[in-house]
């Protein structure tokens, strides 16, 4: 056993980490389900091939986040994200007439970076997809998605929407050409990282992490300048739309998404309450996609948030179902116990059940459990044929007949706290 620790960037969601998590999940899955978005679930692990095509050998991930390996002779990896994974899907269903296409997702993923708050190498995302619609008011949808989410979490007022558009393929040519000669002025101050994104992929130094990328960036020029009149009106849609929706945003000139795939609409939502890992949710429009995987031309927009780093800004812990305590008074009764302990779960009641113990003990063990009520089972009752029911809250007990059971719990059935 090398240790008893975890893996370092990875970490145990417990009891109430996990409450935290799934209530994170659930309601963004109940949310976008009123928008059409059904979940699917794909592998967790996918052919390399499906990531580094698609999100570029420039990137973060492909250039050293992956988890890959090998397996018979088959270049594996596990899913740095969902975007792809969703769209080889997508192709290997056969769905490509059955558009559009909505699905959410929600699980973990991959990436060997370096932890922080905020950042681990297993992580979780919950996201949506839009395939088949090339309409800016699908940017519209999945954003408003996004908002409304955000609202039922009531983050509201805890994160801002940043947009940009990354325009059509000649647009987005026409600034990376200017960003790069720009940038060429300025060689010798960037990162060594980024003097390989000069020559591959300028725009992505946009996104870099190095403070000094980062100086002579909020100098360089911006996208609006290179935008061709399709990509202007594209982007002017979907800034109405949003409008119309009541939806507040700003515009960021300097925001690109970390993959290669994007083009017009990208989009953060940001928060000042994480540190320096400030987006909780982020995506784009990412028309190529689909083609570069060898699928027909196909259009998409989608988004992923980390589940961790919304987790960390919902304060309140769902409370948990609060069970009831059976306590038999001697070992004698331990049977009757156990049976009555079976009735009730299988009348849908949660039942603590200590399996040894003098009386006194079992009582500290159902308040330490935080049981709403204990049932005690002793040979006066049993001769009577019921049970002492003691509401822990107030105190108050009384002797209810086992034939009646059920009735008389019934508003201890979904005690939660
Ligand atoms: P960053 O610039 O922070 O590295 P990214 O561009 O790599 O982000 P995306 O690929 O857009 O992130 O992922 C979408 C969201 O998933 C992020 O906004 C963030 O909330 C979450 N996320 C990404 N990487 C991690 C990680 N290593 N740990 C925890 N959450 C993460
Ligand atoms: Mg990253």
């Amino acid at each position: 056993m090398a240790s008893l620790q975890p893996v370092r960037g990875t970490r145990d969601l417990m009891a109430d980490d996990v409450r935290r998590h799934r209530a994170v999940i659930e309601q963004a899955r109940s949310v976008s389900a009123l928008y059409g978005f059904d979940e699917i679930m794909t592998p967790i692990f996918e052919f390399t091939e499906v990531f580094s095509r698609t999100i570029g050998e420039t990137s973060d991930i492909v250039s050293k986040e992956m988890y890959a390996f090998e397996r018979s002779g088959d270049r594996l990896c596990l899913r740095p994200e969902g975007t792809a994974g969703v769209c080889r899907a997508f192709l290997s269903n056969g769905l490509v007439q059955q558009v559009p296409f909505r699905a959410f997702y929600a699980g973990p993923m991959f990436r060997y970076e370096r932890p922080q708050k905020g950042r681990q190498r297993q992580f979780h995302q919950l996201g949506v997809e839009l395939l088949g619609v090339d309409s800016p008011r699908a940017d519209v949808e999945v954003l408003s998605l996004a908002a409304h989410i955000l609202d039922l979490y009531g983050l509201k007022d805890r994160v801002r929407l940043e947009i940009n558009t990354l325009g059509d393929t000649e647009s987005r040519m026409a600034y990376r050409d200017a960003l790069r000669s720009w940038l060429s002025r300025y060689r010798d101050d960037l990162s060594e990282e980024s003097k390989i994104r000069l020559e591959k992929n300028p725009l992505r130094i946009l996104d870099s992490k190095d403070e000094k990328d980062r100086a002579l960036i909020a100098d360089a020029p911006g996208m609006a300048d290179y935008l061709n009149a399709a990509s202007q009106h594209f982007f002017d849609a979907v800034q109405d739309g949003l409008s119309r929706h009541g939806i507040a945003f700003s515009v960021n000139q300097k925001l690109v998404r970390g993959l290669d795939y994007y083009c017009h609409t990208a989009f953060e939502f940001v928060t000042d309450d994480l540190g320096a890992q400030g987006t909780v949710l982020a995506g784009g429009r990412y028309d190529g996609l689909i083609e570069t995987m060898g699928g027909p031309h196909v259009p998409g927009i989608g988004w992923a948030a980390g589940v961790e780093r919304l987790a960390m800004m919902m304060a309140d812990v769902p409370p948990r179902l609060r069970p009831l305590a059976v306590i038999p008074a001697s070992p004698a009764l331990e049977v009757d116990a156990d049976q009555l302990v079976s009735r009730l779960r299988h009348a849908g009641f949660a039942v603590d059940m200590a399996f040894s113990g003098a009386m006194k003990k079992r009582m500290k063990r159902a308040n330490a459990v935080h049981a709403c009520a204990a049932l005690l089972l002793g040979e006066d009752e049993q001769a009577q044929g019921g049970v002492t029911v003691r509401d822990l809250d107030t105190g108050g007990q009384e002797l209810v007949p086992l034939a009646s059971l059920e009735e008389a719990l019934a508003r201890f059935r979904s005690c939660h706290g």
